[in-house]
């Protein structure tokens, strides 16, 4: 886990005047998902949770690729082939992917998959040549997919092309669970897809949910702390999913011009009102570096940030600044 909740353990807690708070955990889109319900009553807050792990699941089934019959694997099986058609959510969620390519100059990059693949960062340790590297280059680029609104259908126009929502997927699943919570009744809460966190509400008696950023060197250590109000907060670390050779270390976040793992940042935490947005931009700003990320931070409104540099040095955005609590 990236960001930690600070809640008490699992099971609920119940006075009679507070609404309930329950929480549980488990495994789906390949990590740790623990939602946490505040309800008037116990039945609702469990009708909201396995309200919001069926609609994990149900986007589970159209956007994994490692479930072959999703709709993203169909779209990639079809590179260089033909246009498939996807339904609502997938169409979105790319459309949404492409939109922060635009605003981090490609860092964030959804045609990444085949270099994903070749580094298999977590899976083997081997790295790629440049030769094998550079041959991947015309399949990562992803102003040439191509997508039609009306017949929601989606070309990847290259053969070998893929789409990855690895780095974007988490955080809209957040946002969408949260939607079908409130529907269900809950009146606050938090879903956490690891550390893709979004949360509605509060917990009881308290202004939001208090949620702590990682160290990116120190396991088990905080930088800081934050009460979170109906806003999401993702982060992108080079410690979560790695390995060193020669002393270098080799992680799972690449850098779309070079193909290799970008060096600009230890970890890059984004707070914004969407789980898309945080997800989207702390990819894209991992690759972007300290200062174009934090001018880009600047300018968006309703997006912080907590970016640690390659040095450990930790930059925190002007909205954020008396927002932070240190330990
Ligand atoms: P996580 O929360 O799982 O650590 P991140 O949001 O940090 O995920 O995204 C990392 C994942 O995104 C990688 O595992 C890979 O699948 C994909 N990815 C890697 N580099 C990029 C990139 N430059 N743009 C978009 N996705 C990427
Ligand atoms: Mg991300």
């Amino acid at each position: 886990m990236l960001v930690v909740i600070l809640l008490a353990g699992c099971g609920s807690i119940r006075s009679s005047e507070l609404p309930v708070v329950v929480k549980r955990t488990q495994m789906h889109m390949g990590t740790l998902v623990s939602i946490t319900a505040v309800a008037p009553t116990r039945e609702i807050a469990q009708i909201a949770i396995e309200a919001g792990f069926h609609e994990i699941k149900r986007l589970e089934q159209l956007l994994s690729t490692w479930i072959q019959a999703s709709e993203l694997s169909q779209v990639n099986a079809a590179a260089g082939q033909r246009p498939v058609a996807v339904g609502p959510e997938t169409l979105e969620l790319v459309l949404r992917s492409l939109e922060m390519a635009g605003l981090t100059e490609g860092g964030f990059n959804i045609a990444v998959g085949p270099a994903v693949e070749a580094w298999s960062v977590t899976e083997r340790q081997h790295i790629p040549s440049q030769g094998e590297l550079q041959a991947l280059k015309p399949l990562v680029d992803w102003t040439t997919i191509q997508i039609d609104r009306q017949a929601r259908t989606i070309v990847l126009p290259k053969p070998g092309m893929r789409i990855d929502v690895g780095g974007i997927g988490k955080g809209y699943a957040a946002d969408r669970a949260v939607d079908v919570m409130r529907k269900a009744g809950a009146q606050g809460g938090v879903v956490a897809l690891s550390g893709d966190i979004k949360t509605f509400g509060d917990l009881p008696g308290m202004k939001g949910f208090p949620v702590g950023i990682r160290h990116p060197r120190q396991e088990d250590a905080i930088v800081a702390t934050i009460d979170l109000k109906n806003e999401a907060i993702s982060t992108a670390g080079d410690y979560e999913r790695y390995f060193e050779q020669d002393g270098i270390r080799y992680h799972h976040i690449l850098d779309p011009q070079s193909l290799e793992p970008a060096r600009k940042c230890q970890s890059v935490t984004v707070i914004a009102t969407e789980g898309t947005v945080a997800d989207g931009l702390d990819t894209g700003i991992f690759v972007l570096g300290p200062e174009k990320g934090m001018a880009l931070v600047e300018q968006l409104p309703d997006v912080e940030a907590v970016i640690i540099d390659d040095r450990g040095r930790m930059a925190v955005s002007s909205g954020l600044r008396s927002r932070l609590r240190y330990p």
